[in-house]
């Protein structure tokens, strides 16, 4: 089967024996405090830096995943509000949840086609965190790092924090240049679901301190203390750990990845274009993303296509939110392989072309 999900995404195929060596290691069973996990845990953040070039000033937390991660910065971070910019489900949810927390958060969405509109922001000076999705895995776009640096810029003193759930891993981001990151190990990372991981500035944990919310057991403040000795606040899920370790140590740098991932993209796009039954989601170059692919036709069409695919084994994404019934998403993951890519062509310009 050929998994273009983006998300329970393909895992690299490594993983079935790392599995088994986890088993050996007698680390599904060491007890979270003691000497074998630190000593996996210090291994693993040294690796998680190194590989994805995150800062080494910058601590790094584990949670289960993304989602939790949206409750955990607005819990810890903010006690008034946070500001969200978002043009599709995910970036909107996140918008959501903070608002059931914090009723005066704000948000504004802004369209598919145009990049985030970050001059327009009107961003009140008593907003404690702003938020926004890198990569709307839901709709295949993302802001690019120029817009990112003038949201920076334009609001230095502002806590920033990226949902990069479905590029962290694949692409080489510029960490510096927001306060907070993160994203669930499914989707770039080529591991199981149930693990998401937390880069934060050093700034971000000393708001975190000074506002002190330690009212839930993932705060950023109990998450900090824990890091000191390389733990976590709770039991952690050990196996993907583990399995995060052992696929970070056989990986390239991000920037080679990124490079590869690049290509591809821009590969894809242009395959897509020449099809009539069928258009890239996307119309704005400049605003598609580089990690998932979405494409729109008629909900018939749609739906008969991955039908298609699957009865030759090949699993395509569904559409999300508002584009449920009339896209489908394409993966462009580190996991799969070039030729993959190959077959999906085939398989399209069989039945399309
Ligand atoms: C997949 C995804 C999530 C949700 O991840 P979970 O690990 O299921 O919580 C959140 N944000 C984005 C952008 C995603 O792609």
């Amino acid at each position: 089967m050929l998994n273009f999900y983006p998300g329970p995404s393909k895992v690299y195929p490594e993983v079935r024996n790392y599995m088994v060596d986890a088993y050996d290691d007698g680390i599904l069973s060491a007890p979270h405090r003691g000497e074998h996990f630190v000593q996996l845990s210090r291994t693993l953040l040294g690796l998680i830096k190194r590989k994805l070039n995150i800062p080494q000033d910058y601590y790094i937390f584990f949670t289960s995943s993304a989602t939790e991660c949206w409750e955990v910065l607005i819990q810890s971070l903010t006690k008034h509000k946070s500001f969200h910019i978002y043009n599709g489900s995910f970036g909107e949810k996140w918008c959501e949840y903070a608002r059931k927390l914090r009723p005066s958060s704000e948000g504004t969405a802004f369209d598919l086609n145009e990049p985030m509109p970050v001059e327009q922001l009107n961003i009140s000076s008593d907003t404690e965190l702003i938020c926004f999705t890198q990569n709307e895995t839901s709709n295949g776009t993302q802001v690019s790092p120029t817009t990112i640096l003038n949201l920076h810029n334009r609001y230095r003193d502002t806590l920033i924090a990226v949902d990069a759930t479905s590029s962290m891993a694949g692409l080489n981001l510029k960490f510096i240049k927001a306060d907070i990151w993160f994203a669930s190990v499914q989707k770039c990372f080529g591991l199981p679901a149930g693990l998401a991981l937390m880069a934060c500035s050093p700034r971000s944990i000393f708001r975190a301190k000074q506002m002190g919310q330690k009212a839930h057991y993932n705060n950023l403040v109990s998450m900090y203390e824990k890091m000191l000795n390389y733990q976590t606040t709770h039991t952690p899920n050990g196996l993907n750990l583990y399995l995060m370790k052992r696929v970070l140590e056989d990986r390239v740098f991000i920037k080679s990845i990124d490079k590869q991932l690049t290509e591809r993209a821009l590969d894809l796009y242009t395959f897509f274009e020449q099809f009539t039954d069928f258009k890239l989601l996307v119309e704005n170059h400049e605003v598609r993303s580089k990690t998932v692919v979405a494409i729109q036709a008629q909900e018939r069409i749609i739906d008969e296509m991955k039908k298609r695919a699957m009865h030759h084994n090949i699993r395509l994404g569904n559409g999300y939110g508002p584009w449920a019934r009339n896209t489908v998403r394409i993966a462009n993951f580190p996991a799969i392989l070039d030729e993959e890519y190959e077959e999906l062509k085939r398989f399209f310009l069989h039945y399309y072309a």
